[in-house]
């Protein structure tokens, strides 16, 4: 009897404590973990909220990349850090193929975190170094085919979008390519560029520059629509690849158990965000626009996060793709 009250007593305790410092939230530096190195497209669209989001909440938010095993690292540094608002998550589509990649994983993408919203749903494009010998899609498949002993492709690791992206690329064209595994696709384009690997998949975030630049060739873009800032640029399914689609949409998230009021809060600051003039503007210049405020919100994100999970699992299942 009195151990139980003694319980209560303590759960009390413990309720007005998180009340306490869910109103004086945040009065301190957030971390928003990526899991992903610097300079790649998800760090983009990091960086961006950050600041937008610094901006609402009158605080900093600073980023911290944790990139390696296509994202999973990060994500369970992130599962694991503590649930009081100052360390939040910001991550893609590798949150649901997680899962069904990885026979073992440290944390579970849903039990784990407190979702707080869904971000943009960004197009791929298939690009590849400057000199590549091939001039559109038609003789890139061609090439590919011919060389696929010696063509390289590189990824950010197992479950990222870019493995995603290639692992369904390789099954449409039945041939297997030699893959280059980088931290995160920012460290895959500085390669890229310089010409060290043939070929990659990524984000329009992380390529628009690059192919209005010209610094790299582009094939198509993965969406069923061509992308806005890119109009010249044909969808794979126009150039040759029917049925072949990939988006990746970014997530927002708090560890399991961060307080509902501090979780809100953020919500309501991505939300801001996501409606900032300088947000919005640079998204469009980088091929892609902030989700509705109706999907910047935790229930969105959480019944999206599941619905992924079960459609990706029998694709994976079938591509036969997976990791310890
Ligand atoms: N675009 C990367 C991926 O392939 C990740 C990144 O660096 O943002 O998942």
């Amino acid at each position: 009897m009195k151990a139980a009250l003694l319980r209560s007593v303590a759960c009390l305790a413990l309720a007005a404590s998180a009340m306490a410092q869910a109103q004086n939230y945040p009065d301190r530096t957030i971390t928003m973990i990526v899991p992903f190195a610097a300079g790649g497209p998800t760090d983009t669209v990091a960086r961006l909220l950050a600041q937008s989001m610094g901006k609402t909440l009158k605080q900093q938010i600073i980023v911290e990349n944790v990139g390696g095993a296509g994202g999973t690292i990060g994500a369970a540094r992130a599962a694991k850090a503590r649930p009081d608002g100052y360390t939040i998550f910001l991550h893609h589509i590798g949150q649901s193929t997680a899962p069904s990649l990885y026979r073992k994983l440290s944390y579970d993408p849903v039990a784990a975190f407190e979702p707080i919203g869904l971000v943009t749903d960004v197009p791929m494009t298939l690009v590849a170094r400057k000199d590549f010998p091939a001039r559109d899609f038609k003789e890139f498949l061609a090439y590919v085919k011919a060389n696929k002993d010696k063509v390289t492709y590189a990824n950010a690791g197992l479950g990222s979008a870019s493995h995603l992206c290639g692992m369904l690329f390789m099954t449409a064209i039945g041939t297997d390519l030699t893959t280059v595994p980088y931290k995160g696709t920012g460290p895959a384009m500085n390669d890229l560029l310089g010409g060290q690997v043939d070929f990659m998949c990524d984000q329009t975030t992380n390529t628009t520059s690059q192919i209005k630049g010209g610094k790299i060739k582009a094939y198509g873009v993965t969406t069923r629509k061509r992308v806005p800032s890119l109009p010249n640029l044909p969808t794979l399914n126009e150039a040759g690849l029917p049925g072949f689609e990939v988006a990746v949409w970014h997530g927002m998230y708090a560890p399991k158990s961060t307080p509902k009021p501090v979780v809100d809060q953020l919500a309501g600051a991505l939300r801001a965000a996501l409606k900032d003039p300088a947000v919005v503007k640079r998204f469009a210049d980088l091929g892609t626009e902030p989700v509705p405020a109706t999907r910047a919100t935790p229930e969105a994100l959480r019944a999206h996060l599941q619905a992924e999970i079960a459609r990706w699992k029998p694709i994976i299942t079938k591509a036969g793709a997976y990791a310890d």
